[in-house]
């Protein structure tokens, strides 16, 4: 994998090292384990997806994180992403919609002694007001357009990461940045997630 990532062009020294210390297969069902190496996409229940090793290695990077940060994540899915930040910053606050999600999620961040990870179960298109504002944002799931109360969270500087675009084949991540004239907009390329949704899910 470490290899892979290489190649697909990931430079960033600390990028790297919190991927190769995260052990991929932990954050997957026995079903997958065995691909958890891979460059896949794979499923991790509910419908959701855990990105490719490259996809989550280029995000992590373009945050340009460094560790006096805060940092939000929104869509802790399987927490694979989450404790890859939580390596790189000084503490990483992480929302997701689907309880039982989150409930595993937190079992393997205690089981890697991540212990800079604070999490909420609920609708991370809020972003968490009382932890505002954050250095960086990351937003793991595609939204029509960047969700103004997340914006609205990002510190003067800030970098925030997010996919938008609600068809799958016409998707695109976006970096934005808070500076003094104002937000700018990268385009990062194509991308393919599944949809932020509002609300927390039922059971
Ligand atoms: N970052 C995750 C993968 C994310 S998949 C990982 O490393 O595994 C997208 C996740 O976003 C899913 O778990 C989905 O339930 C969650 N999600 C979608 N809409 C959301 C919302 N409004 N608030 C919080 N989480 C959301």
């Amino acid at each position: 994998m470490m290899q892979d990532l290489r190649q697909a062009g990931v430079a960033d020294g600390g990028v790297l090292a919190a991927m190769e210390a995260t052990p991929r297969e932990l954050f997957l069902t026995d079903h997958f384990k065995a691909q958890a190496y891979e460059d896949a996409t794979l499923p991790i229940g509910y419908q959701q997806t855990l990105s490719a090793p490259a996809v989550v290695a280029k995000m992590t990077e373009a945050l340009e994180i460094t560790d006096r940060m805060k940092v939000l994540e929104i869509g802790t899915g399987s927490g694979y992403q989450a404790a890859v930040l939580a390596q790189l910053c000084r503490r990483l606050y992480s929302i997701e919609r689907h309880p039982a999600l989150l409930q595993d999620a937190e079992d393997r961040f205690q089981e890697l002694g991540l212990v800079n990870i604070t999490t909420q179960a609920g609708d991370g298109s809020l972003g968490w007001p009382e932890q505002a504002p954050f250095e960086r944002i990351m937003v793991t799931a595609a939204a029509a357009d960047v969700p103004d109360a997340l914006l609205g969270q990002l510190a003067e500087g800030g970098i925030m990461i997010v996919p938008v675009g609600l068809d799958e084949n016409d998707q695109y991540l976006l970096k934005l940045r808070r500076g003094e004239d104002g937000i700018e907009t990268e385009e990062l390329g194509p991308t393919r997630f599944v949809p932020l949704i509002a609300g927390l899910a039922g059971p």
